[in-house]
């Protein structure tokens, strides 16, 4: 990529972009001329990819900048309704990308399925049984979907795991067996579903207990991404605070998310912000990513902050997010949806490893931006600023209108509809 095009790419026309991005080396066949209708998701494909289709809903896709991860720059499509998040995530990137940029390491990628039984008379005497026939189960297993296997694939061991019953929740006990499988590329949900189905009924012929159902956990936590970052004092400055200043109350920032839950659900929605926007962009599953993170933000017992914010012996700041984060660069809508391709064609068509890299960077990225803003201007600058743009658009403004309804609300005491469409009225 030759990044020297994208420069001040937020100040180019939308024509000028997509021709930044043909100059930079990014898109090559697409027509600069009616780029839009190329990644555009037909109604044909649409009607194919859902039941009682009737129309599309569409979301702006844009693109987050400067990011340098593991030595290699990206752009990376992000598709997102909300107003400043490409801006903060681009801002906190070049930031990062002069310290040096974002390291990543990537697990296994082994995805969980389930199996739970209920009604089995002895559970530590069914445990010894299928730990006996483990080697039987996986074979089975892999029997199910014998194509991953032969991509280098397929289920590799077996937990287990005993949930007593729970008198406060009046629920019976259950003997769960997890399979853990590698997809390889693919998210792997329907390569999971069927080999979980199809050792269904060993299990309950071995322990003598009823399947009450077999299905992927979306609680990957065999599947787990860390991005790292370190910033020196001297790049965190922002008037009237200190570089030192800064760094300590965005420690200050992350150890409140670490502590009280009502404020880590925010934190860690700012980064979802980044993280779905690319989920979605790349044609991913939001609601399993959003639901195994979560979940993972709850390990220790109490919902907290996903990133952790320190201090180096030197006084850098050193900033870390680790998530569950089962991506595919397969399956589902990522071969069908075209702007899905058209993502993953603008990363360079990253395997799964590569992509979950990105992804965590882009969420450690987001918290950066936010909790900085947060401890010195405050959010509600930089925010309202693009907010103004929504309102004007709202109130009804068009064409030139927008930027001009846009810079005289940013100026007026109170920013809302009202005000916007008060605007408005004048310039008519
Ligand atoms: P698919 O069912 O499309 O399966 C992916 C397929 O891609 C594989 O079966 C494999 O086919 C093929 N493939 C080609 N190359 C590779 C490779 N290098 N590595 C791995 N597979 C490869 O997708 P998933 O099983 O990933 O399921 C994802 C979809 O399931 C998403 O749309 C998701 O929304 C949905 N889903 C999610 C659930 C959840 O999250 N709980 C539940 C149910 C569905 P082959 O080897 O056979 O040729």
């Amino acid at each position: 990529m030759d990044k020297q095009h994208l420069t001040k790419f937020y100040q180019k026309t939308k024509q000028e972009r997509i021709e930044a991005l043909v100059s930079a080396g990014l898109i090559h066949e697409e027509a600069t001329t009616a780029f839009s209708s190329k990644i555009h998701l037909s109604d044909e494909v649409a009607n194919h990819m859902i039941e009682n289709q009737i129309a599309t809903y569409q979301v702006p896709l844009g693109l987050g900048l400067n990011f340098f991860i593991n030595g290699k720059d990206y752009a990376v499509p992000m598709a997102t309704e909300e107003p400043s998040v490409i801006a903060a995530a681009s801002f906190a990137a070049k930031t990062i990308q002069q310290a040096g940029g974002f390291k990543t390491t990537v697990g296994d990628r082994a995805m969980i399925g389930q199996i739970a039984l209920k009604n089995v008379e002895d559970m530590n005497k069914a445990e010894e049984i299928i730990l006996q026939h483990a080697d039987a189960i996986i074979d089975l297993a892999n029997q199910a979907h014998p194509s991953i296997v032969k991509r280098g694939g397929g289920a590799r061991s077996i937990q287990i795991r005993k949930i007593q019953a729970d008198p406060t929740y009046q629920t019976p006990a259950f003997l769960v067996i997890h399979i853990h499988a590698q997809t390889l590329e693919a998210m792997g949900a329907n390569i999971i579903n069927t080999m979980v189905e199809a050792v269904k009924p060993y299990l309950e012929n071995v322990t003598g207990g009823t399947a009450l159902m077999g299905i992927l956990s979306n609680y990957a936590t065999e599947c787990l991404v860390t991005a790292t970052c370190r910033i020196p004092t001297n790049q965190l400055a922002k008037e009237p605070y200190t570089g030192e200043q800064v760094r300590d109350r965005i420690i200050e920032a992350c150890q409140f998310a670490l502590v009280d839950p009502y404020r880590a659900v925010t934190h860690n929605k700012g980064i979802m912000n980044g993280i779905d926007a690319v989920v979605l962009a790349t044609g991913n599953d939001t609601r399993a990513i959003e639901a195994g993170i979560h979940a993972y933000a709850t390990r220790s017992g109490q919902y907290r902050s996903l990133t952790n914010w320190t201090k180096a012996e030197n006084g850098d700041l050193l900033g870390e997010i680790t998530i569950p984060l089962p991506i595919g660069t397969v399956g589902g809508s990522i071969s069908i949806h075209p702007a899905a391709k058209f993502s993953m064609k603008l990363l360079g068509n990253p395997a799964a490893k590569e992509l979950e890299a990105i992804i965590a960077s882009i969420g450690l990225a987001q918290n950066f931006a936010a909790v900085r803003a947060l401890v010195t201007e405050g959010i509600q600058k930089g925010h309202m600023g693009l907010q103004a743009k929504s309102l004007a658009i709202t109130a009804g403004a068009k064409g030139d209108q927008i930027e001009v309804v846009t810079e005289q609300l940013k100026q007026a005491p109170n920013m809302n509809l009202a005000t916007a469409k008060a605007i408005l009225a004048q310039l008519n």
